[in-house]
């Protein structure tokens, strides 16, 4: 079933099922009579979901990545932050019971994998865990991949499994936001990487972002056209958007 808001199609859902898929990220399943139709298959799709707000004002739309469909059940679940309580997405997650009723709109953008690419270079924050344990378990097998992931706490590791031929840089923010930190920037930048043919994916907190992109084209001389990079968040901005 459909509504329409600012000409998009929106499609009404109810949550199904809510997991603790790690202490602070919050696995949320909706149904939608509407959602088998959609077209989803690239990983890194994302949803505009309209969540609840405190007082008289209309459902926020903020911004989640597809992490699971089940064409067949009509089920979507997204995998989200929990925050605390300064943004409604997170105040959501964090009260969200099974039956409430929400609109998502879209899917949107996704993830076209260079197949042909001999490595693969990955980094992000929490935010942007869902997107990338989307595309590890989509690239071809035998493509080397380096993923540099900051998260709270050693906890929050079991969020993803990587193949063999993937390896994973942990980093840990402990009582700092992850993202904030410059954890991850160092770690690209001291790290040995497969520059040649390589493609890359960055998301996460801006700034973040920004930098290691920069240190990519500028210092280590990848192509632009290689480089997928998505401000997620702004630390202190409330609905951030900025895509590459
Ligand atoms: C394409 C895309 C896909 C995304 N996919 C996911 C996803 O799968 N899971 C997910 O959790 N997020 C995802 N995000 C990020 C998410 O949309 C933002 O974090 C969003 O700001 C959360 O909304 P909010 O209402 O909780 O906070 P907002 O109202 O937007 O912000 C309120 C305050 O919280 C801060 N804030 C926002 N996000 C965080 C955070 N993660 N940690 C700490 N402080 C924060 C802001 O700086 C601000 O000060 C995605 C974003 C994009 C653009």
């Amino acid at each position: 079933m459909h509504t329409l808001r600012n000409n998009r199609t929106l499609h009404q859902t109810e949550v199904v099922d809510i997991i603790d898929v790690t202490p602070r990220m919050r696995r949320i399943t909706i149904v939608g009579e509407s959602l088998p139709l959609l077209g989803i298959g690239l990983p890194g799709q994302w949803m505009k979901v309209f969540v609840p707000t405190p007082g008289d004002e209309p459902p926020a739309g903020r911004a989640y990545t597809i992490r699971q469909f089940d064409h067949a059940a009509g089920q979507i679940a997204f995998d989200v932050v929990l925050h605390g309580d300064d943004g409604p997405g997170s105040r959501w997650a964090g009260r969200a019971r099974r039956g409430d009723r929400l609109d998502v709109g879209g899917p949107r953008a996704g993830h076209m994998i260079d197949r042909s690419a001999a490595s693969y270079i990955l980094a992000g924050d929490a935010t942007a865990l869902p997107a990338i344990a989307a595309i590890l378990e989509a690239l071809p097998d035998g493509c080397q991949a380096a993923a540099f992931l900051e998260v709270a706490d050693k906890a929050e590791e079991r969020y993803l499994t990587p193949r063999p031929d993937q390896t994973i840089t942990w980093l840990h923010s402990g009582t700092f936001v992850p993202g904030t930190t410059g954890l991850i920037e160092r770690a690209v930048k001291a790290a040995s990487l497969e520059t040649e043919d390589c493609q890359v994916w960055i998301a996460g907190e801006s700034s973040m972002m920004r930098s290691i992109r920069a240190h990519l084209l500028l210092d280590r001389r990848i192509i632009h056209p290689a480089i997928e990079s998505a401000g997620y968040w702004k630390l202190g901005t409330a609905d951030h958007r900025e895509r590459d």
